[in-house]
């Protein structure tokens, strides 16, 4: 999507400096806590994640415990299909006798807002032996429009932990957050409506498949889904107001030094491939020099040192970007719907079906987005949502 390196810089770029200012802010906090302790030495890149984790401790701490029994998976799968239902009109019907390849699998049809039938949904939940760990989206049969044409079946894979002697499972905040997120890749396989199955659903650029996923993870975090569906196991009450606030400032906490460690590996995997002679190249004086080149603040290391970026590669070569790229265009087509008022505005949800969820890669992707947003991707739903806006 991004086309030119030129178009990735532009973009890192203004989230790069914003990301270092406050990663400046962040090692200054630091710094004073390592005093206030009665530490006098120079602070160095080794004692950033020791104090950012005691003043994290003492600040910001969820307690796990606190927060799991609001998010029962069910709860979660009910509240992610109720999202699709408002911005879709998808319903979701369990076919409790479908044939599944383990018992544990639950399995739906997928409807569409006039009845029609749009594909099948199953739901692989829980970690069991044997199952590979993580979590992710894949299709048995994609959409497709050839001959009699092809609805498709869809399956999101998790490995969440079964619930004690009939309990109810309950999920992290993050694993609903995975939840949403696969959800969302399955939307995109489901939604599908293209003729060729080549580019169908998922089949699009590396730095545009996660915009779907990502986007759709915007959705739990809302009250109208949190207020619906987070409700304690034991009282049936909703997420305190309170604790809704401590998740998300817990969430912005360190986000300087997040993107700026991110970042500086995206910038020197372009900077690296940017490069037509490599036969004399010294790794580490070149990595020096980027670093030095873009500004690294001495006291945060680089996700990844090129040394140990393995996927730099074969792998991503010049696509590290593309989690910051499509992360710019899920804040940034979210804000379009908080922009309305509402978050399940019909007008732009219509749009979104049309131009992102069921269009595959039939149309370029970036004229696909301005056609959703009416503009190119800014990077203010960003710095906002990583709380990095001034
Ligand atoms: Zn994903």
């Amino acid at each position: 999507m991004a086309k030119r390196p030129d178009a990735v810089h532009e973009l890192l770029g203004a989230v790069w400096s914003k990301a270092v200012e406050r990663a400046k802010e962040e090692r200054d906090a630091l710094v004073a806590e390592a005093r206030h302790e009665g530490g006098n030495f120079p602070f160095a890149a080794w004692d950033w994640r020791y104090y950012a984790e005691k003043i994290r401790k003492a600040r910001y701490d969820l307690d796990e415990a606190e927060l799991r029994p609001y998010f029962q998976l069910d709860n979660m799968i009910t509240a992610a299909f109720a999202c699709a239902e408002r911005l879709f009109g998808l319903t979701f019907r369990e076919l409790p006798d479908a044939p599944r390849y383990h018992p544990d699998v639950r399995v739906w049809e997928v409807r569409d807002a006039k009845g029609g039938h749009v594909g099948v949904f199953l739901g692989d939940y829980f970690a069991r032996p044997s199952k590979r760990s993580g979590a992710w989206m894949s299709s048995f049969k994609s959409q497709h429009a050839i001959g009699k044409g092809q609805r498709p079946i869809i399956v999101n894979v998790l490995n969440c932990v079964k619930g004690n002697d009939g309990e109810p499972a309950l999920l992290s905040f993050d694993d609903a957050r995975t939840l949403f997120h696969e959800f969302g890749h399955g939307l995109h396989g489901l939604l599908s409506n293209v003729t060729y199955p080549s580019i169908s659903g998922t089949a699009v650029s590396t730095d545009f498949v996660e915009l779907p996923s990502q986007l759709y993870e915007h959705w739990l975090s809302t009250p109208e889904i949190l207020g619906r569906f987070a409700k304690h196991v034991k009282t049936g009450k909703p997420m305190p107001e309170e604790l809704r606030a401590r998740v998300k400032a817990a969430r912005n906490f360190n986000q300087g030094f997040a993107t700026v460690e991110y970042t500086s590996s995206a910038l020197v995997d372009m900077a690296l491939y940017a490069k037509e002679d490599t036969s004399a190249l010294d790794i580490d004086a070149f990595e020096a020099e980027t670093l030095a080149r873009i500004g690294m603040p001495a006291e945060i290391v680089m996700r990844h040192r090129l040394p140990h970026f393995m996927h730099i590669v074969g792998g991503y070569a010049a696509g590290y970007y593309s989690y910051m790229w499509s992360e710019v265009m899920d804040a940034d087509a979210f804000a379009a719907f908080e922009e309305t008022g509402d978050v399940f505005d019909a007008k732009l949800a219509r749009k979104l079906k049309d131009y992102i969820y069921a269009a595959g890669n039939r149309r370029d992707p970036h004229e696909a987005y301005v056609a959703f947003r009416g503009r190119t991707p800014r990077i203010d739903g960003l710095l906002k949502k990583r709380g990095l806006a001034a």
